[in-house]
């Protein structure tokens, strides 16, 4: 037992259970959670807005599971590398410990930060829990990352997931904590206008709160899985994706949770543990290759003759492209900080093939307005929709809003909740069309044909 607290830095890890870094400071000796609020990294970005909300809620409910077992977190602003210095100045810690970060930006800093307090002869370790694999454990025969899903998602089911961690039963603190900030005075929630106002009603925050929508989710909504996720209109998907953003959950809780139904090679759950791979992948992808949120995977989309209109992009932010399925998804996504995943696709198709915008620009909206908004899965499933990234569906197949909506929405339930206006063809209070879908796509794919042909 070390003589001196260990610091526990909290950053997209903000639970207790299964979580390696918590599990292994309590191990040492005394722990003292700490989370920083911090500017972006050097080349990296904050928060979004949305995700502050609910960060801040999340923070919360983190502060009141330790103070259950006798403890708080301890809430600093500023640069981590200067608050970790006042810390361990404070309170005599010898050793720092966290959960890993997988984007380039954050890593470098984590690097520099553990360079120097190692040079102050501080003890600094940083552990899994964010992933099912780490990056680097899963590679394919030549030893390189993976560049397709289904062999990745092969080698995943192959790999066995190690048992998520309890949470430590008794958490020893020190006698005397640290000064801390005040939560509510980080801003973190908006003011005026309050536009958190219907994320608060549909989203709540903590470890029992996800465990409790986990078990809904495993007892009514695994079986049907395959057959309801693609339905926005239906209750078919787990919602749990704001939880894994932050941490509250780990997938090794998810996964474990599904495997104990002893049921996961049935339809349901073994497609629902292929969409976690999803998420794997994805982080597969920020850790191998060079800013995902940035550059495309393949590098001759670097040329595509993209459009700029701030009218067109205000349109399709505000859902008020004249198309159901997209304005409904858009305004999902503002009142309530997320959107279904069929939807997600189809708005991300009609951003950048039927208006030709930007991939980046609408992965910029998203990571401001998700409360989910995560480094990996955003911009991978951006790159996927343009037709750029890793594995991606081809650019030239370009869905049509009007027959995915019959399809996904048959009976305008999902549409009608959003686009109250929408009265069919002809409502006089809901706007026209932006673009016709027919000609959009001729022109999408006159525009790949342009990179194409420079590619040949
Ligand atoms: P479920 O269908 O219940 O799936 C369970 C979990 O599997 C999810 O929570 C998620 O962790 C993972 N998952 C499912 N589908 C995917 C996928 N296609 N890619 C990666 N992981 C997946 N997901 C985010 O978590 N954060 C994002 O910022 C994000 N941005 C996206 C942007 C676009 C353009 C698209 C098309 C998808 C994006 N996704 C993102 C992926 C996916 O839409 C969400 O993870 C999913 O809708 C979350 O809802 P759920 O938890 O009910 O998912």
């Amino acid at each position: 037992m070390s003589p001196t607290p260990t610091l526990l830095w909290l950053r997209r890890d903000l639970r207790l259970n299964d979580h390696p870094a918590l599990s292994d400071a309590a191990k040492h000796g005394e722990v003292l959670p700490v989370y920083i609020h911090s500017p972006a990294p050097k080349n990296g970005r904050a928060m979004g807005a949305a995700q502050r909300w609910w960060l801040h809620q999340n923070l919360e409910t983190l502060d009141q599971n330790l103070r259950q077992k006798g403890g708080n977190l301890v809430l600093r602003k500023g640069e981590p590398l200067a608050v970790l210095r006042d810390l361990i100045q404070e309170t005599g810690a010898q050793r720092l410990v966290f959960t890993h970060a997988y984007d380039t930006a954050t890593r470098a800093q984590d690097n520099k930060i553990t360079q120097a307090l190692t040079k102050d002869g501080i003890e600094v370790q940083a552990f899994g829990g964010h992933l099912l694999h780490e990056p680097w454990d899963i590679l394919n025969k030549q030893g390189g990352p993976y560049r397709v899903y289904t062999p990745f998602a092969k080698a995943c089911f192959e790999h066995p997931v190690t048992p998520p961690l309890p949470a430590p039963p008794t958490i020893p603190f020190p006698a005397k904590f640290p000064r801390s900030d005040k939560l509510s005075d980080w801003g973190l929630c908006p003011s005026k206008p309050d536009w958190a106002q219907q994320m608060a009603k549909e989203w709540e925050a903590g470890e029992d709160a996800v465990r409790r929508q986990l078990n809904t989710f495993i007892k009514n909504g695994l079986e049907h899985y395959h057959t309801e996720r693609d339905r926005p209109d239906l209750d078919g998907v787990s919602r749990l994706s704001p939880y894994l953003a932050l941490g509250v959950i780990s997938p090794r809780q998810i996964w474990q949770a599904v495997q104990q139904t002893g049921r996961a090679y049935e339809k349901g759950p073994h497609t629902y543990l292929k969409e976690l791979l999803w998420r794997e992948f994805s982080y597969h992808q920020l850790y191998h290759q060079p800013d995902i949120m940035r550059h495309p995977i393949q590098p001759s989309f670097a040329r595509f003759p993209w459009r700029i209109s701030k009218r067109d992009l205000a349109a399709w932010q505000q859902g008020k492209t004249g198309y159901p399925i997209v304005d409904a998804g858009m305004r999902q996504l503002w009142r309530t900080g997320w959107i279904h995943n069929r939807v997600r696709m189809i708005v991300a198709s009609f951003l950048v093939k039927d208006l030709r915008l930007s991939w980046q620009e609408g992965e910029a909206w998203f990571w401001d307005t998700l409360i989910d908004a995560d480094p990996a899965s955003n911009p991978a499933s951006w790159q996927w929709v343009a037709g750029c990234g890793a594995d991606a569906a081809p650019y030239f197949r370009i869905f049509n809003p009007t027959l995915q909506e019959k399809k996904y929405d048959p009976k305008g339930d999902y549409v009608r909740r959003y686009v109250p206006e929408w009265k069919g063809q002809g409502s006089t209070t809901y706007p026209a069309p932006l673009v016709d879908h027919t000609l959009a796509r001729r022109e999408a794919l006159e525009a790949l044909s342009l990179i194409k042909r420079q590619a040949d």
